[in-house]
């Protein structure tokens, strides 16, 4: 039997590349469900192509243009939110790939792993907001978790050396993004252009703001405190500008264990569909001897601040990631919008931390509170006050 895959966010860039995946791995694996937000031209065209059972479209508004593009195909079209939880709860689904962009995600990511499924997580923020209680509900249930991030996969495949007890640190990769080398004083007049401009990776725009401020990879040191169940003190950063080399682990014999790869998402892609076999892909094939070197740098601290704060977020733990993640996704809304400067984007989530009370062994719906708070605090503050966000 085929695995049948649900793709949340097939429109986009990890969606897309998931697409061409499945397609090449062949007949062991099939597509049953797509999603989109409004982009509903290339949702009919992935219907088309795919012949998915259910397809669901988040934005309800665009639901009846979808069913004008693919009314007269035997396709079941679910409605808003609640349509992409269904599509995550769906009986016929072994794999869910979840590659929506935000804590948007965060309902369906959770039903997924109330029902038990096999979860292949791009859609990092639900785990920033909300990792412990997502991988306590996947094990209570008997899901599990594989992470599509190119860092944690990279995690979770050198992992596979040794056992969690041997584990010493994990040291997360990253390019250093479009502002690598820059001075705290010169990073307050680049622009949206150049913060769109990534050097290595090309994906949506909203991750790719967040690799330009270091957000990223600040939730990406949240992301791997709860998926590997390690304390924030063993994660270490390492600037990495040629991304070959995707994450680390040094076990306590002081043995470091890397995997390596082209920077092509495609293949932790495949490896989270495909685990625990490994199958030939797709993916660009590594040749060491084209790449004159491979070189590292300490991060700057000073400059991106948003790496500090990941760790100050993390062991101050409860609602204080929720905060983190949506004062950061309403200030990138607000900088793609040309509403603020770059730095303001920092400065906003600063603020908004430092106004906020802790809640500790928050429930999911507290930390969809403390999301709500943080996000309209952003928009009072860019709005209201005289200086914009100043
Ligand atoms: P994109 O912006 O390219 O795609 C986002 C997808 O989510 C689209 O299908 C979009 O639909 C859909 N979407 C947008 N808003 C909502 C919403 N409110 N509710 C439900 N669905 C929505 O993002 P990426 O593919 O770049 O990133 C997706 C996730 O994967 C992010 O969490 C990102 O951090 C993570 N990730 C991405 C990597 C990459 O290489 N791109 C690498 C590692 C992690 P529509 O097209 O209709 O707007
Ligand atoms: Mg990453």
């Amino acid at each position: 039997m085929a695995k049948q895959i649900a793709i949340l966010g097939s429109t986009g860039s990890i969606g897309r590349n998931a697409l061409r995946v499945i397609e090449a791995l062949g007949s062991d694996y099939e597509v049953i469900a797509l999603s989109a937000h409004s982009n509903v031209e290339l949702l009919a065209e992935q219907a088309r192509v795919y012949k998915p059972k259910f397809v669901a479209v988040t934005n309800p508004d665009y639901a009846g243009r979808l069913r004008g593009f693919i009314g007269d195909m035997d396709v079941e079209i679910l409605a808003g939110p609640e349509g992409l939880v269904e599509t995550a709860e769906l009986e016929e689904v072994d794999i869910v790939l979840t590659a929506v962009v935000g804590a948007a995600g965060l309902p369906a990511v959770f039903a997924a792993a109330r029902c038990g499924k096999q979860l292949a997580v791009a859609n990092k923020e639900p785990l920033v907001v909300a990792g412990e209680l997502l991988l306590s509900e996947a094990k209570k249930n008997g899901g599990v978790i594989l992470p599509v991030d190119s860092e944690h996969s990279a995690v979770f495949q050198a992992m596979q050396s040794g056992t969690r007890e041997e584990v010493n640190k994990i040291i997360l990769t990253a390019s250093g993004g479009p502002f690598r080398g820059i001075t705290a004083e010169d990073i307050r007049n680049v622009t949206l252009e150049q913060a769109l401009a990534h050097p290595v990776w090309n994906m949506g725009p909203k991750i790719t703001i967040d690799s330009a401020t270091m957000m990223n990879k600040a939730f990406e040191i949240i992301e791997a405190r709860w998926l590997f169940d390690i304390p924030v003190d063993k994660i270490e950063v390492l600037i990495h500008p040629e991304s070959i080399i995707h994450s680390l682990v040094e076990f306590v014999d002081g043995s470091v264990v890397a995997q390596l790869g082209e920077p092509d998402m495609c293949l932790p892609i495949q490896y989270a569909l495909t685990y625990p076999q490994r199958v030939a892909g797709i993916a660009k094939r590594l040749r060491l001897e084209q790449i004159s070197k491979l070189t590292f740098e300490k991060p700057d601290f000073e400059t991106f601040r948003a790496l500090r704060l990941a760790y100050e977020v993390a062991r101050a733990c409860g609602t204080a990631a929720a905060v983190f993640n949506a004062a950061n996704e309403a200030a990138v809304e607000e900088f793609l919008a040309g509403g603020i400067e770059f730095v303001t984007i920092v400065e906003l989530i600063e603020h908004c931390l430092n106004k906020h009370d802790v809640k500790a062994g928050a429930s999911i719906e507290e930390l969809l509170e403390a999301d709500a708070w943080a996000r309209k605090e952003v928009r009072v503050k860019v709005h209201k006050s005289p200086s914009k966000a100043g």
